[in-house]
């Protein structure tokens, strides 16, 4: 009985660690390769609707178990609605 794993090396995205993944189940993230962040995100964190060129020519690149955490927390904070500080105490 063999039971092999189909497991690639690849280079994280997020932190640039090498680790081994399964294609059919790691995070995948797209990155237009001539920006470096994903279709549609500008250099400056803003997002706009991706150009039909920036989309074909995005690349998928793994993302280690530990970045996709970091980013999970990442968006659930962005989601939480900013707490609100009063400028004066009581
Ligand atoms: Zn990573």
């Amino acid at each position: 009985m063999t039971d092999k794993q189909p497991t690639t090396i690849g280079r994280c995205y997020g932190c640039g660690r090498t680790f081994a993944y399964d294609p059919a189940t790691a995070t995948m993230f797209a990155v237009d390769p001539e920006t470096g962040f994903p279709p549609g995100m500008t250099a400056l964190g803003s997002v706009r609707e991706p150009s039909p060129e920036a989309v074909a020519r995005a690349v998928e690149k793994p993302v280690c178990p530990t970045c996709v955490e970091q980013a999970k927390r990442f968006l659930e904070d962005a989601d939480a609605p900013p707490p609100l500080k009063p400028w004066h105490r009581p």
